[in-house]
């Protein structure tokens, strides 16, 4: 079986024998065996990272890459979109930075990292257009394409017991 997470687990001692290469880590991750499950997301994982190695670790950066489908957080309408987070991140055998990610076994596994950075950018809520002008509160009409008589800024709770009657002509 292909082992699917194998282009983000990267020999670290081989890096770290020779100060200042480089290495390019480019690959596209099935969601599923990156765990990453969030109802946005809409097809595989981008990664394209430069593993550079220092002195004193192994500094990863480039950018993370999630495909999404929503609906618009204003008016519902669906819309997708490519979240991208850039990656700036420092790995270490020996934590002496109190922000690095650990090299364990001699292998520098971005799994986790990839997986949070996805997750983070998928939960963010998504609006089809900054200046959405989204639903009327009132009769629910998409005010980007109709507009509609509707009074929406004063509510008087007095009628809104009203509100759900539906009168009958005939
Ligand atoms: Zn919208
Ligand atoms: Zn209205």
């Amino acid at each position: 079986m292909v082992n699917e997470l194998r282009p983000l687990r990267v020999n670290a001692i081989e890096l770290l024998r020779q100060p200042g290469t480089e290495r390019p880590v480019d690959a596209a991750i099935p969601a599923e065996p990156l765990g990453v499950v969030h109802e946005r997301l809409d097809g595989d994982i981008g990664v394209a990272l430069v593993l550079a190695s220092m002195n004193d670790g192994i500094v990863v950066k480039g950018s993370v890459r999630a495909p999404w489908s929503s609906a618009c957080r204003r008016c519902l309408k669906d819309i997708a979109g490519v979240a991208v987070v850039g990656v700036d991140e420092l790995y270490q055998i020996e934590l002496t930075d109190e922000d690095a990610y650990p090299i364990e076994n001699g292998q520098l596994d971005l799994t986790a990292m990839v997986r949070e950075l996805a997750l983070i950018e998928l939960d963010a809520e998504q609006v089809c257009a900054e200046d959405c002008a989204g639903l009327c509160p009132a009769c629910g009409i998409n005010l980007n394409t109709t507009s509609c008589e509707c009074d929406t800024t004063v509510t008087d709770h007095r009628w809104s017991a009203l509100d759900g009657l539906v009168l009958d002509d005939s």
